[in-house]
């Protein structure tokens, strides 16, 4: 995907490095940023793939202020607001489907504002509202277990896991397992 080319769902489909799910999603924000109307500047943003996340399908860190209060625009110095980071989650972005991820970001965009325009961002009143307009969830879904596991039809091994539906999973049986070369089975537990 080039700079500035949409993020399309079959490309969000494709992902299958850090890399691309962070060029995919630093393009998504720019397209939400247009099409939704955020005061965000993504110049302050950096992003991060976390391995490690097992539940917030993704998070903006950013620094803290005391003295700041969301719904009390804040005066930057210079260069406007501080960087934040956007960590998302590997394993969500790989159980999510392309809409929920979308929404996911449009959450987190959320944050990104609250916290360039006021220095802090929280889940009050305001971002209640912010989230409805920009058509975002409040609180987003907890990811958890693969969608699919592939077993090994000789043995009954667990082989590989699956968190969308993909070749493997449809054609499970065109394909062998290292153990005894026998055809997958795909199980929905
Ligand atoms: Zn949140
Ligand atoms: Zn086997």
């Amino acid at each position: 995907m080039e700079r500035g080319k949409a993020a399309s769902p079959n490309e969000f489909e494709a992902i299958e490095t850090h890399t691309s799910l962070v060029r995919w999603s630093k393009a998504y924000a720019r397209s939400a940023i247009d099409n939704y109307d955020f005061d965000v500047s993504l110049d302050a943003v950096e992003w991060e793939v976390s391995t490690r996340a097992k539940r917030r399908a993704a998070a903006v860190k950013s620094p803290s202020f005391s003295d700041a209060e969301v719904g009390t625009p804040r005066t930057w110095n210079g260069d406007g607001p501080p960087s934040c980071t956007m960590s998302l989650s590997w394993r969500a972005a790989q159980s999510f489907e392309y809409e929920e991820w979308a929404a996911t970001l449009r959450h987190e965009l959320v944050h990104v504002e609250q916290f360039q325009t006021f220095g802090s961002t929280n889940h009050g009143t305001a971002f209640k509202e912010r989230a409805d307009q920009v058509d975002a969830p409040v609180r987003v879904r907890r990811f958890s277990d693969p969608k699919y596991v592939l077993t090994c039809t000789d043995c009954g091994e667990n082989v590989a896991h699956r968190y969308r539906d993909c070749k493997l999973v449809r054609h499970a049986d065109a394909y062998r397992s290292g153990c005894c070369e026998a055809p997958l089975r795909c199980l929905e537990p």
